[in-house]
C-alpha cells in the first residue's frame, strides 16, 4: 500500500513549543495563571504527545477581557473588512493543509484521509462561505448587530472542523470569541489560533483557553460572556442550559444523537451497504449524526446481514498516519472502555455480536468495526449513544412501524431513508423527527445548509443563512425627526 503520511512538519511544530502550550489570549500565547498542564495522548499509540494549560478563572477572565477590547473595532471593521480576514483564515488552512491533516490524525486518532479529505477542506469551505456572507451583511442583516462577546465549547471528534462551524459565523457577524477546545484534542485549534495571529487576524478577535470540564463551566459563568455556544454530550448541554438559565445569556446547543438509518425492501442494497460503511464507521463511529440505528424491512433483513458482514471483512483498522486504513483510533481510553462496555451489555441484553476479523493494532485505542444483530428497541444499546464503532440491528414490516422505531429515542439530530421507491421516501421523511433527512444517502453536509438537532439533540443551527442569526441580535429603530436647531 502507499507509504504513511509524513509527520516531521506536525513534530517539528510540537518540538518548537516543546511540547507544552499555554493558552492563546489577545494574540498571543500566555502561560497558565494555574501553571498547571494536563497530558494529551496520541491514540494511536497511548504515548504522551503534548502537554495543554488547564485554564482557571483568571485565564478565562483575561480572555474574556481581550474579546471585549477587540469588539467593537472588530464589528466597526464591516462586512467587507471582515471578510478579508475570513478569506484569509480559508488561505491560511489551505497553505497548512497537510500540517493540519497530519496534527489532527496524531491528535484524535483519526484516519489521514479523512482528515486530508474532508475535516481540513470542509473547515476551509466555512471560512470561504461565511466570507461571502459578512460581505453581504448591511444589507441581508439590516436591523441586526452583534451579540458581542462569544463562549464557544466544542467536542474532540471533529476538532478543527468544530472550531470552524464555531468561529467562523461568529466572527463574520462582527463577534469576538473565546473557545475552549476539547481536553483530548486542543493542539489543532492552538495551531490555528497561531497561524490566524500571523495571518494579521487582529489580537483578541480568536482566544483560545484551553482545560477539562471546569474551564468550560467557568466559560459558561463568566459574565462578560454574552452567549454560549455548547458541541457536545447531552448531558453537559443539560448542565449548561440550567446554569445559564435567566442570566440574560443566549444559548446554542448541538447535542448527541442515535440516529435511524432506514433499509426498504425495494433498496439498492448494496448503495445502502456502503451508506452504512459511511454511516456508522466512518471517524470510528464518533460522530453525532452517526447512522448508528440501522432499521431492516424484513424481506432484506437476512440479504442485507449477509452483504453487510461481508464488506466488513474488508476494513482494515490500523495507524492513522497509513492511508490505506478504513478506521483508526478511538479518542481515548476512557471512550475505548465505555465502547467495550456497551457491546457487553447488548451481548447480555440478548445481542448477537459480529465483529470484523482483521487484525487491529494491540497497542494504542483501536477497536474493531461492531454490529449487534438482533437487537431489542428497549435494550440498552438501542437507547443509549455508543459513539464509537457499533451498528445496532433491528428489523420492521411496515413503514408505519419503521417509522415508529425511528422516532423511538430521545435524540433527534439525523436519518437516512433508503427506498428505490421515491413516493415512498418522499412520505416517510416529513414524519422523521430529524433536523436532516437524507434519501439513498448518508453524511452530505454543506456549509450552506443549517444542521443542528430536534428534542434532546438540542437547538440552533450551524451553516446557512440561519446560522447567522445565532450571532445576531435583532434591533429595532424608531423615533421622531430631529427638531431642526434655531
Ligand atoms: P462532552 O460534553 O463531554 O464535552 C464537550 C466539551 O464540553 C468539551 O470541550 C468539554 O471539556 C466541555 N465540558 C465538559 N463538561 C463541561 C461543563 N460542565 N461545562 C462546560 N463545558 C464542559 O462531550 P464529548 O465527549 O467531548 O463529545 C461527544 C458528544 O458530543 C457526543 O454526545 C456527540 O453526539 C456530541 N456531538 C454533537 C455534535 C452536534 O453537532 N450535534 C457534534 C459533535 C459531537
Amino acid at each position: 500500500g502507499p507509504a504513511p503520511e509524513a509527520d516531521g512538519e506536525a513534530r517539528a511544530w510540537l518540538k518548537r513549543h516543546e511540547a507544552t502550550f499555554g493558552h492563546f489570549i489577545a494574540g498571543k500565547f500566555a502561560a497558565p495563571a494555574s501553571g498547571k498542564h494536563l497530558t494529551t495522548i496520541e491514540p494511536a499509540t497511548g504515548k504522551t504527545l503534548a502537554r495543554i494549560a488547564q485554564g482557571i478563572a483568571a485565564d478565562v477572565e483575561a480572555a474574556v477581557g481581550a474579546a471585549r477590547s477587540a469588539q467593537s473595532s472588530w464589528a466597526k471593521l464591516g462586512g467587507h473588512g471582515r471578510a478579508r480576514h475570513l478569506y484569509a483564515l480559508a488561505r491560511m488552512l489551505q497553505r497548512h493543509a497537510r500540517l493540519f491533516a497530519v496534527l489532527e490524525a496524531i491528535d484524535n486518532g483519526k484516519p489521514i484521509r479523512e482528515t486530508r479529505d474532508l475535516d481540513v477542506p470542509l473547515a476551509a469551505r466555512h471560512f470561504l462561505y461565511h466570507a461571502g456572507w459578512a460581505q453581504l451583511q448591511e444589507r441581508e442583516f439590516v436591523d441586526h448587530v452583534p451579540v458581542g462577546v462569544v463562549g464557544q465549547i466544542i467536542p474532540w471528534n471533529f476538532p478543527l472542523l468544530m472550531l470552524a462551524w464555531k468561529i467562523a459565523p461568529a466572527l463574520a457577524t462582527g463577534n469576538t470569541v473565546v473557545l475552549k477546545p476539547a481536553e483530548f484534542t486542543s493542539l489543532t485549534a492552538l495551531l490555528f489560533a497561531e497561524l490566524a495571529a500571523e495571518a494579521g487576524l487582529p489580537p483578541g478577535v480568536l482566544n483560545v483557553v484551553t482545560g477539562d470540564g471546569a474551564t468550560g463551566a467557568l466559560l459558561v459563568e463568566n459574565p462578560g460572556v454574552d452567549k454560549i455556544a455548547f458541541t457536545g454530550s447531552t448531558e453537559v448541554g443539560r448542565l449548561i442550559r440550567q446554569s445559564t438559565a435567566g442570566s440574560g445569556k443566549s444559548l446554542t446547543l448541538e447535542l448527541g444523537g442515535k440516529s435511524p438509518f432506514i433499509v426498504f425492501d425495494d433498496a439498492d442494497l448494496d448503495g445502502a451497504v456502503e451508506g452504512v460503511v459511511d454511516a456508522i464507521w466512518f471517524n470510528q463511529g464518533q460522530v453525532c449524526c452517526a447512522g448508528s440505528r440501522l432499521l431492516l424491512q424484513e424481506g432484506i433483513a437476512e440479504t442485507f446481514r449477509k452483504r453487510l458482514i461481508r464488506r466488513m471483512e474488508t476494513l482494515r483498522v490500523g495507524p492513522p498516519l497509513d492511508k490505506a486504513i478504513d478506521m483508526g483510533a478511538v479518542v481515548a481510553p476512557v471512550q475505548l472502555e465505555r465502547i467495550k462496555a456497551l457491546v457487553e451489555t447488548g451481548v447480555k441484553e440478548g445481542a448477537e455480536k459480529y465483529q470484523a476479523p482483521g487484525p487491529i493494532p494491540a497497542e494504542g485505542c483501536f477497536y474493531p468495526p461492531t454490529l449487534l444483530w438482533n437487537v431489542h428497541p428497549s435494550s440498552t444499546v438501542a437507547i443509549e449513544e455508543i459513539f464509537g464503532p457499533v451498528l445496532v440491528a433491528m428489523t420492521f414490516r411496515t413503514p408505519d412501524e419503521a417509522v415508529m422505531l425511528a422516532n423511538n429515542t430521545r435524540y433527534g439530530l439525523a436519518a437516512s431513508v433508503w427506498s428505490e421507491t421515491i413516493g415512498l421516501a418522499l412520505d416517510i421523511a416529513p414524519k422523521l423527527q430529524a433536523g436532516v433527512v437524507w434519501v439513498n444517502a448518508t453524511n452530505l453536509f454543506d456549509a450552506s445548509v443549517g444542521f443542528g438537532g430536534y428534542r434532546e439533540s438540542g437547538f440552533g443551527r450551524e451553516g446557512g443563512r440561519e446560522g447567522l442569526y445565532e450571532y445576531l441580535k435583532p434591533k429595532a429603530w424608531s423615533g421622531r425627526k430631529a427638531r431642526a436647531k434655531v
